[in-house]
């Protein structure tokens, strides 16, 4: 209801305000029944080699199937499980269920997670993933944490020390979207990570950008220097993986080397297809 005496446009944009709100209530029930039942699931996408396509690891990718049967898109979900603080258990959830799938896999296989900030800020995530390892037995250092420049920009302090402590553990780290965000290139010297993953909206504009490509150069000279292995994620075109094996890309990831799939799905993996090896 558009409150009493509210003039003008106050008056016009404010019911729909509060739909949104109410829409965003029902969202968050929505989100903690899912969790309490099972409503949320994995799936996994390969990254390979970019050089020999050998399998490298998965990323394990949150998927939520809504009441009304439709799948949502965590980049729509996940927001509203960080503001209403869901996102804490949710991902030690997502942390427990990843590794006791990583577990079964052949071992030179490793798993990689997304966090979202308030993981680090809310909780012991040290600890928590500690308690993770332990339960599924998966070697710490088979598990890759994905943390993005958010999370740096929010509370650097903070982030150094719990990104410090899982790395004393064995666990990897590696910076998502790498490129999109605000944080300084002092953070790369800072922080403890193993990997860049290039975003890609890089990987994409290869092709048709020169801009993207200087990008995509001027990223893997960095890492080399700075000794950090690179991902290059979004890889859809064979011209792509080209390009990123031209310029030593270490490993690849994208619809073309293979889609986002359950679990179960990973033991029967076909090969990627055997024109790619010589592009
Ligand atoms: P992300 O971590 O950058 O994950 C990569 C996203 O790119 C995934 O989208 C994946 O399906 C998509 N992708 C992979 N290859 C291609 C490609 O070749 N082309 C295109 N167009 N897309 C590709 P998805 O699964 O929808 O996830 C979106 C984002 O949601 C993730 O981006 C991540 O930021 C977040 N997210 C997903 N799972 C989790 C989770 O468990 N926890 C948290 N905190 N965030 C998650
Ligand atoms: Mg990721
Ligand atoms: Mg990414
Ligand atoms: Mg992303």
């Amino acid at each position: 209801h558009a409150k009493a005496g509210g003039r003008g446009k106050a008056r016009f944009f404010e019911p729909q305000m509060e739909q949104q709100q109410r829409a965003r209530r029902v969202m968050e029930q929505d989100l903690r029944a899912a969790l309490a039942g099972d409503g949320f699931s994995l799936h996994f996408q390969p990254i390979l080699d970019c050089e020999t396509l050998e399998l490298r690891s998965f990323e394990a990718l949150l998927r939520w199937t809504h009441p009304d049967g439709t799948n949502v898109s965590p980049a729509e979900f996940v927001p509203v499980a960080e503001e209403c603080g869901l996102i804490v258990p949710l991902g030690r959830w997502v942390l427990e269920e990843a590794c006791a799938c990583a577990a079964g896999w052949p071992s030179p296989w490793r798993v990689a997670v997304n966090l979202s900030p308030a993981q680090i800020r809310g909780c012991d995530l040290p600890a928590v993933v500690a308690a993770a390892l332990a339960r599924t037995g998966l070697a710490p250092d088979r598990l890759v944490l994905e943390v993005t420049e958010g999370l740096l920009i929010d509370d650097p302090d903070g982030a150094l020390t719990a990104l410090r402590r899982l790395k004393t553990m064995g666990v990897r780290i590696a910076l998502d979207d790498f490129g999109t965000g605000y944080a300084s290139l002092g953070y790369l010297q800072r922080f403890p990570f193993d990997t860049l993953k290039i975003d890609r909206s890089f990987v994409q504009g290869l092709e048709r950008d020169e801009g993207a490509r200087a990008i995509v150069e001027a990223i893997l000279a960095l890492s080399r220097s700075l000794n950090l292995k690179v991902v290059a994620e979004g890889v859809e075109t064979a011209e792509q993986l080209r390009f990123l094996r031209q310029h030593r890309c270490d490993q690849v990831q994208g619809f073309l080397l293979g889609r986002p799939q359950p679990a179960a799905a990973i033991g029967q993996l076909p090969l990627p297809a055997e024109h790619l090896a010589a592009v």
